[in-house]
């Protein structure tokens, strides 16, 4: 695809796609007695507010000990270097905090791929499938949405991406389920690599 040799402004999604989701959310809801049909952040605002502190300050441990063992999916390492090495221009944007995100980055490898301010987490700005993030980014590297590509698990980087103008890469499924939201489906982003 040749819009995709010539791409110089690479956005990413973390969990899914570069990295392998380890959330375990039914551990959690037990760890934190958390009844298994409850919204995990819903559950804790509705309660006392030192309750609710000492659970959160719980689940931040929990999701920093999560984040130094992340892994990375199949092709992740080789197709961001790969990416860097042409000289592309990277970044993250993830529903996560930016701050275990680079946690995440510096586990598996990748963290001097990418510039800290390049890595928009769910409190820098409206989370997917709000395109901020993208617009962010294309306003940060001074290019248009159109130049980003966005490279995704979910149906909101799909969106995140159609909303910004910007081309939308599903990777991390063995089938396309949203083919009328990606412009391209690779089953990874070792597959991914190949097409560049
Ligand atoms: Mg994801």
């Amino acid at each position: 695809m040749e819009q995709l040799r010539h791409a110089r402004h690479w956005v990413f999604d973390l969990d899914g796609t570069l990295t392998c989701a380890v959330h375990d959310f039914a551990a959690i809801r037990k760890a934190l007695d958390i009844p298994p049909e409850a919204d995990i952040l819903h559950h804790l605002a509705a309660l006392p507010k030192n309750q609710a502190a000492s659970k959160r300050k719980w689940l931040l441990e929990h999701e920093r000990t999560l984040a130094l063992a992340a892994r990375t999916t199949p092709g992740a390492l080789e197709l961001v270097r790969e990416l860097q090495r042409r000289g592309c221009q990277l970044g993250i944007l993830t529903r996560n905090s930016r701050e275990l995100a680079l946690l995440s980055l510096q586990a598996i490898g990748l963290a001097g791929c990418f510039a800290a301010t390049d890595v928009i987490g769910r409190d820098e700005l409206p989370p997917k499938p709000d395109p901020a993030g993208l617009l962010h980014l294309a306003a940060q590297w001074q290019v248009s949405p159109q130049d980003l590509v966005m490279v995704g698990d979910y149906r909101f980087d799909l969106e995140c991406a159609k909303a910004a103008g910007s081309l939308a890469i599903l990777v991390g499924l063995p089938e396309n389920p949203w083919p009328a939201l990606a412009d391209l489906f690779a089953k990874d982003c070792g597959q991914l690599l190949t097409m560049l």
